[in-house]
């Protein structure tokens, strides 16, 4: 016999090979028939199936693949070539079919469908039948797009999803950033700022206050007699009346100025670009206004003495402070509701 397969042979075993391929499809696909599937396969058949467990290297684990695959899909299969198949001669007892399918089926009650099933399928001569080799079913993964080699437009919408994540996150996370500052810089009880932010705020203005042409002043009040409050009508109406009280200052004095709660009973209200004699007349205005006011509660007037100081350059805060404080305790000294300037 020559080796070299004649154009008519070869004619002849595209025609052979091409009948068996359909006779598989038939079998396996349309009449969902397991021995008449094993029957077209070799005993050394090897393969692949579409799932990721679906290898198979011995006849007995490509027909598990098949037993399953019926069993779990018992209905009929149809299925249409979306190409006629594709047909190489290997050798004189070796083909190779490639064809590319589109199947239909149902399987409990729902409708399944496959499109762009690849199958490669080797077929070898046995005796005067055609038997297969070799199994290889594909399927197109769902990430990779029409034109692409990599599912690079998948990358880039689950990059957008991620990036979109992370905003979000970001955004939450500044969030709580922001109320977690405020958290540390106010004061609970009447909502001011407290200690912290007031520190803060005065390093600030105190280093734009080198400048001796921009001024800043401080103005220390202290309720007084305040402890007679709490001991009249107790604690909780004195917290009352610090929040009053807060209220009350907060609508007397600039935007500008910082309100703060610097002690018990004690505010202070920093006052940038503001000269001593003005800060004196403010003191004057908050003292004034504490002793107009009624305190929800309260049967007699309440009053304030109030420190006022003035930067020097070169002055430390503490200094600027101390001087504020000592202000205060001169006010409280020389009999309590005055306004006291620093030395
Ligand atoms: P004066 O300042 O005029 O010398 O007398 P005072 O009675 O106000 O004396 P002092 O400033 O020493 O006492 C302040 C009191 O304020 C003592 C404390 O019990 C009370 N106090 C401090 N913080 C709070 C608070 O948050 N709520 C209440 N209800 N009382 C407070
Ligand atoms: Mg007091
Ligand atoms: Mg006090």
């Amino acid at each position: 016999m020559s080796p070299i397969m004649s154009t008519n042979t070869t004619a002849t075993a595209t025609a052979a090979i091409e009948q068996a391929f359909r006779r598989y499809l038939d079998v396996y696909f349309t009449q969902r028939d397991l021995s008449g599937t094993l029957a077209r396969l070799s005993p050394t058949i090897t393969g692949f199936g579409t799932g990721r467990d679906e290898t198979a290297m011995t006849f007995a684990t490509v027909s598990q693949l098949y037993r399953r695959d019926i069993e779990q899909a018992p209905n009929p299969t149809t299925y249409r070539l979306r190409r006629p198949p594709h047909i190489q001669g290997v050798s004189p007892d070796l083909g190779l079919v490639s064809a590319e399918l589109d199947l239909h089926t149902t399987v409990l009650d729902h409708a399944v469908s496959f499109r762009h099933l690849r199958l490669s399928l080797v077929f070898v001569q046995r005796d005067n039948d055609w038997l297969i080799e070799h199994m290889h079913l594909s399927l197109p993964t769902q990430a990779h797009g029409e034109d692409e080699s990599y599912p690079l437009k998948e990358l880039e919408a689950r990059n957008q999803v991620l990036e979109r994540l992370v905003n979000k996150k970001t955004q939450e996370l500044q969030q709580a950033l922001t109320e977690i500052a405020r958290i540390a810089t106010t004061d609970t009880l009447t909502g001011l700022s407290n200690r912290l932010k007031i520190d803060a705020y005065l390093d600030t203005a105190i280093q734009r206050a080198q400048d001796a042409a921009y001024p800043l002043s401080l103005i220390l009040l202290d309720l007084d007699h305040f402890k007679r409050i709490n001991d009249t009508y107790g604690h909780l109406q004195g917290d009352r009346v610090l929040v009053e009280l807060s209220g009350l200052l907060s609508a007397t004095i600039r935007a500008t100025d910082l309100l703060g709660r610097w002690g018990g009973e004690e505010f202070l209200v920093i006052c940038p670009g503001m000269t001593l004699e003005a800060a004196v007349e403010r003191a004057e205005q908050l003292r004034a206004a504490v002793r107009a006011h009624v305190f929800p509660g309260l049967e007699q007037p309440q009053t304030a003495s109030l420190g006022v100081a003035s930067y020097r350059v070169g002055e430390s805060r503490e200094e600027l402070i101390t001087r504020v404080d000592a202000a205060l305790y001169r006010a409280k000294l020389d009999g309590r509701d005055r306004v006291v300037q620093a030395l």
